[in-house]
């Protein structure tokens, strides 16, 4: 199986130093520990559905994961809903721990403090957030479209409202905290390079939109075809080679055919030898 990477933002550093500065080193390891409890939550959550993590990276504002192939609608509730959920599930123990021994409270507070704050900040419905990814996962199983336009409003007037905090605070106690915000969530509004790419891509090859690159595979006979169906991409024509007892080709076309009329846990040979009998 395929490491994870470990890749650990400037901002992180920037934000390590200045606990440290502030004498808040104990501060920032029960920060780190709920943070490392959350990631290993999707982790975890992500390699049971069988995907394989590729990065990890620690920001000032969290950490995130990426994974090998672009996430399935059905895997992402629980992907998405693993981290707060420890954190909400730590906090819950600490308290189990209190009420049995009190004298614990000293020891834990801030580490319980983390998790709830983790928990609850990571429910914001706002993208690139866990709470956006729940609620599209919830939308998107009825309308796709409308999945976009709900996420993209609530992340355009969360960027609003917390640029008119930023702007109240400068009357007052200037509180950057809201501009940070603020930029955090407009940088998810900025086109991922692959899409701009795409654009000035049609721009100037119209006729390329009839075109479509080829998504060659090569699959044992014991591939299931969810695994398959994780590895078919955007803008690409997938096609599938395998040899059985003769090699055999399957297209997208093919394939989406097979999916609808077997169970997705269903392995290639199964489906294969099926056909032959029929
Ligand atoms: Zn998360």
């Amino acid at each position: 199986m395929q490491k994870t990477k470990v890749k650990v933002g400037i901002s992180f550093i920037l934000l390590a130093i200045l606990f440290l500065l502030s004498r808040q080193f104990l501060l920032f390891i029960n920060y780190i520990l709920a943070l490392i409890f959350h990631e290993m939550a999707h982790i975890y959550m992500a390699k049971a559905k069988g995907y394989n993590t590729n990065t990890i990276k620690f920001d000032m504002l969290g950490a995130s994961i990426k994974l090998d192939n672009r996430i399935q609608k059905d895997d992402l509730f629980a992907i998405a809903f693993a981290g707060p959920a420890i954190n909400f599930i730590i906090c819950i123990i600490c308290t189990s721990i209190w009420w049995i021994v009190p004298e614990m409270y000293v020891f834990t507070a801030d580490f319980f403090k983390f998790n709830l704050l983790l928990a609850s900040f990571n429910m914001l419905p706002i993208e690139p957030l866990d709470g956006a990814k729940i609620l599209e996962s919830i939308i998107s199983k009825h309308n796709k479209k409308t999945a976009k336009i709900v996420s993209l409003t609530i992340n355009i007037l969360a960027i609003i409202v917390f640029v008119i905090l930023f702007v109240v605070s400068c009357f007052g106690t200037l509180n950057l905290t809201y501009i940070v915000f603020a930029i955090f969530f407009a940088t998810n509004l900025i086109p991922k390079r692959r899409v701009n790419f795409d654009v000035y891509y049609k721009l100037f090859f119209k006729k390329s939109k009839n075109i479509e690159k080829i998504n060659f595979l090569h699959v044992q006979p014991n591939c299931t075809l969810i695994d398959m169906l994780k590895q078919t991409r955007e803008g690409y024509y997938t096609i599938f080679y395998c040899e059985l007892n003769e090699p055999i080709y399957i297209t997208e076309k093919e394939f989406q055919k097979i999916i609808t009329n077997h169970s997705l846990t269903d392995t290639l040979q199964q489906i294969l030898t099926e056909k032959h009998n029929t």
